[in-house]
């Protein structure tokens, strides 16, 4: 048996990377864990995953890391949808209805970069992950007994890596899933959003901590980080023909907040930037010894914060059924299973609810929108209906699902 058989290679330090790594760590599994940036620009990376839901929380928990995010972020058990045109609260959502389901009634808005961060940090202090960053993936074989990657390290030299698998959390354009063959199959919306991030405490005018508002001609969605300063982030939609330019001038950013809502000072803003959204799944998940996980997998709209959240899952998921096989507690065939239970969640939660949650922020027929926010208001108010709603939004209700999935 080679020396690097029960070792497993992760390629990239995003969260999905670093808590499959963490995870397989605690369970004594060695893992190298392979990033391209640097130590000197690993946290200059453009804002975007946020809010973490309850069962992310359990998982963050059980690697150490809930503690350390907790006081670097906002604990948010209310959110709330808006009928912009009437400037009127449809329905608010309250985490509470599913405290007998999670130890964590509630979302904590803490965002990527400061999971990143802390999780970083653990991870180098893991004697079973050898961290390397610097470090960019660019191939790799299979053969009957293990993977070994191709690496250009720090110093700029190539070099080949052993490990019993390979797990490619490298993000959206994984080089494995393209080396692979495999298709991810969707499509990529023709407008792009953009993100404002502003100084201001939107909760003077009876917003909450997230914030889903709905209007047929700019429907948009509103979030509260932890500062210093306090920061909001507004998402709005933008025609495909605009120019990045145009969009991100400081004057036009102003008038479109003002138009959002008016005030009589020019708003504070600390940031912006505009992102192209897909809904994309791979058409497998894994080939031999080479996996898929995170956002290498699938890609989805950020409405209702379910991209870094479900590529944790995957992460858990994998993480239970790597160790089983590494244990020869199970056969190779089991990481089927991981494929079939996440595979079906990414298309038929992930994917699905996304699609219609940004279906009803900009729907635009009155009749439909009256239906879709008197159902809302409707469901807000009844505990039942409002426990099955919590369960389906904060993905609780995926993983219960996956789990009766063979
Ligand atoms: C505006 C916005 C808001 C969002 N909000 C939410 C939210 O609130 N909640 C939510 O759940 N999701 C959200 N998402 C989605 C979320 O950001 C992603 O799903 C998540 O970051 C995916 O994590 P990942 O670890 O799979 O990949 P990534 O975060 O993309 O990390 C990949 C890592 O791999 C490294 N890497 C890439 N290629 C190589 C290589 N060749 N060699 C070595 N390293 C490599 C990269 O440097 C990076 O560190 C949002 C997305 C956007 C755009």
């Amino acid at each position: 048996m080679d020396r690097f058989s029960q070792r497993v290679i992760v390629i990239g330090a995003g969260p999905v990377g670093l808590c499959l790594a963490l995870a397989l760590a605690h369970e004594g599994v060695e893992v190298a864990l392979i990033e391209a940036l640097r130590e000197a620009n690993f946290l200059e990376q453009v804002p975007r995953a946020g809010t973490n839901h309850p069962a992310t929380l359990e998982m963050l928990d059980s690697i150490g890391l809930y503690a350390k995010l907790e006081p670097r972020g906002i604990i948010a058990p209310l959110f709330h949808y808006w009928d912009r045109a009437e400037h009127r609260l449809i329905a608010e959502f309250d985490h509470r209805h599913i405290k007998q389901d999670t130890k964590f009634p509630y979302v904590l808005q803490c965002e990527r970069i400061k999971i990143v961060e802390e999780a970083l940090k653990l991870a180098k202090m893991h004697p079973n992950i050898e961290l390397r960053l610097a470090t960019e993936f660019t191939s790799f074989i299979q053969d009957a007994d293990g993977v070994t990657a191709s690496v250009r390290n720090a110093d700029g030299e190539s070099e080949l890596l052993r490990g019993g698998y390979l797990v490619s959390c490298e993000g959206a354009k994984s080089l494995v899933r393209k080396a692979l063959g495999i298709s991810f199959e969707g499509f990529t919306y023709p407008d792009r959003t953009l993100n404002i991030e502003v100084a201001y405490d939107f909760r003077k005018h009876g917003y909450t901590e997230r914030n889903y508002i709905s209007d047929p001609q700019e429907w948009s969605n509103l979030f509260h980080w932890k500062g210093p300063p306090d920061r909001w982030r507004v998402h709005f939609p933008t025609a495909p023909e605009e120019e990045d330019e145009a969009l991100t001038r400081p004057d036009a950013l102003q008038s479109r907040l003002q138009r959002f809502l008016p005030t009589s000072q020019p708003f504070d803003i600390v940031g912006t930037n505009l992102y192209t959204v897909h809904q994309r799944v791979a058409e497998k998940f894994r080939l031999g010894r080479a996996i898929l996980a995170g956002d290498s997998a699938h890609v989805n709209s950020p409405i209702g914060a379910m991209g870094m959240n479900s590529g944790i899952h995957d992460a858990f998921n994998l993480k239970d059924k790597l160790i089983k096989v590494l244990r020869k507690e199970e056969g190779e065939d089991i990481l089927d299973r991981y494929e079939r239970q996440r595979r079906h969640v990414a298309l038929k939660h992930t994917q699905a609810q996304t699609i219609r949650n940004k279906r009803l922020l900009a729907e635009q027929d009155p009749a439909i929108r009256r239906k879709n926010h008197e159902e809302l208001r409707r469901t807000a108010e009844d505990p039942k209906l409002a426990r099955t709603f919590l369960l389906r939004s904060s993905l609780i209700e995926s993983l219960r699902e996956a789990e009766r999935i063979l």
